[in-house]
């Protein structure tokens, strides 16, 4: 059952709030993807205070097209229409939505949906980790953080969220959604974790798009990968063949020229294009990309 998206905390489109009117030229004037965050709060409220409303606590400084609780109960705000633009992804970012050198034109604040999602991210001091958080690697690979899951009654509203997307602006594909740390990969950590696969499989009714992020949440799984496409990682770990879970310079500079190879900004941060990249290289050598990151 759909949600009521409540429209009491909507920005007023003036100046001095985080909104731009309407979609830019460099575009097309319309946007060419979603940027998924996750809000580092625990409900909703707090979402809504900072970035909702006339008033808000980031007023003229961040906003996002939605925010989406934990629980139907907690519902979905939105805070933007989807014919404006919310300031959602601009400092930091280095890749726009294609995985491409982004320039001023292309940020995401002026190029993308933003959508937040209620979680408290990682686990840090104050913030304990449940059994049931999911593990996922940084960008850089180099550190492992513990991530709140998202509930099954959210990932339903992010479907119901992103089905309005593409129903409003259908040229955004799957290969069009990807995480604020994607965007700004080595700046920011969300959405590290996220369900990508369950929730695009959701928008788009189509339950053949791979999973081609959880296979890859781990340092482990990164180096087996570029392994199985012939990078050459030394002779580190168990099986001699390089993959020790622990990512350092060697790790380092054969994902460099994996990049490289591979038409990928070589900036040594594993990102959503990356995922969709080894997965292309795996069907391209006729690997099968679960099998082989089993
Ligand atoms: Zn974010």
């Amino acid at each position: 059952m759909p949600v009521e998206i409540n429209e009491d905390h909507m920005i007023p489109v003036e100046p001095g709030q985080a909104v731009g009117r309407s979609w830019l030229a460099p575009t097309g004037h319309r946007p060419m993807g979603v940027t998924w965050h996750w809000t580092a709060t625990w409900d909703l409220a707090l979402c809504r205070r900072v970035l909702g409303g006339a008033n808000a606590e980031r007023k003229g400084i961040a906003s996002a097209h939605y925010g989406i609780g934990r629980s139907n109960a907690e519902g979905i705000d939105r805070y933007v229409s989807l014919d404006n633009r919310s300031w959602h992804a601009g400092r930091g970012q280095t890749l726009r939505w294609d995985g491409r050198r982004s320039n001023n034109d292309t940020k995401g604040a002026r190029a993308t949906v933003g959508v937040e999602t209620v979680n408290i991210g990682y686990a840090r001091p104050g913030v304990a980790a449940g059994d049931d958080w999911i593990e996922a690697a940084t960008p850089n690979s180099r550190h492992v953080q513990q991530v709140q899951p998202w509930t099954d009654e959210q990932v339903a509203m992010m479907i119901q969220a992103g089905k309005e997307i593409v129903a409003r602006w259908p040229q955004i594909g799957v290969r069009d959604h990807h995480g604020h740390h994607d965007v700004c990969p080595g700046y920011k950590e969300d959405v590290a974790g996220f369900p990508f696969a369950r929730v695009l499989r959701g928008i788009y009714d189509d339950d053949t798009i791979p999973d081609v992020w959880g296979p890859l949440w781990l340092p482990l799984k990164r180096q087996k990968a570029l392994i199985a496409l012939g990078c050459d990682l030394g002779t580190f770990g168990p099986d001699g063949d390089g993959a020790d879970g622990d990512w350092g310079r060697v790790s380092d500079e054969a994902f460099g020229r994996f990049q490289q190879d591979h038409g990928q900004v070589d900036n040594g941060l594993w990102t959503t294009f990356t995922c969709w990249a080894v997965y292309d290289a795996m069907q391209e050598r006729g690997l099968d990309f679960e099998q082989t990151l089993a």
